[in-house]
């Protein structure tokens, strides 16, 4: 059966501006309630992705990386989202003199570790939009486009964000399995 496992590809199309020098170290406190570029609007998946991060080591790094970068990465339900979906990065890039901003939707769902996974991965993407210094959406979703061979998709998605997903699932599944969860 070509079972529906299938299913976490999850959607990145963003477009970001460009790391205008990865100047500024801001909160390194990954671990805190107020870790910087990571707005995450639901308090429970806040508390969990950044308790997150203190048991996969991927997670921390994610959030450090991206603290490299002048962004808000704002994370937010939606239950618009195509039902193949369980979250994505949308494709809009705001460009302010400050600051860059891009979006992740997520599909309302429960709060596990599954999610913060899920969270993982598409911070990954932003991550990766915010590496290629584009910040128009067109160019953006080419660069996408161009990755998965140059097939049109509705949703593009990249090695690097399945890995990333995976191996921070992987890490707090070892965690409980040592008892170390926090929460
Ligand atoms: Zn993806």
């Amino acid at each position: 059966m070509t079972s529906a496992h299938a299913a976490v590809a999850m959607a990145l199309l963003g477009m970001i501006a460009a790391p205008p020098g990865a100047a500024q170290t801001l909160s390194r406190g990954v671990a805190t309630t107020t870790p910087c570029p990571l707005r995450i609007y639901d308090a429970a998946l806040q508390a969990a992705v950044f308790g997150a991060a203190g048991r996969s080591p991927t997670l921390h790094r994610l959030l450090t990386h991206l603290s490299d970068f002048k962004v808000i990465v704002t994370v937010r339900w939606s239950p618009a989202l195509d039902s193949r979906l369980e979250a994505a990065t949308l494709p809009q890039v705001t460009v302010t003199r400050e600051m860059l901003y891009l979006h992740i939707i997520v599909k309302p769902a429960k709060v596990t570790d599954h999610l913060v996974s899920v969270v993982a991965h598409e911070v990954q993407h932003a991550i990766e939009i915010l590496e290629s210094g584009e910040t128009d959406s067109a160019v953006i979703i080419g660069m996408f486009k161009q990755a998965a061979g140059g097939l049109t998709l509705r949703v593009y998605c990249t090695p690097a964000a399945t890995d990333a997903g995976r191996a921070v699932f992987e890490e707090l599944l070892r965690a409980r399995v040592l008892g170390l969860e926090s929460r």
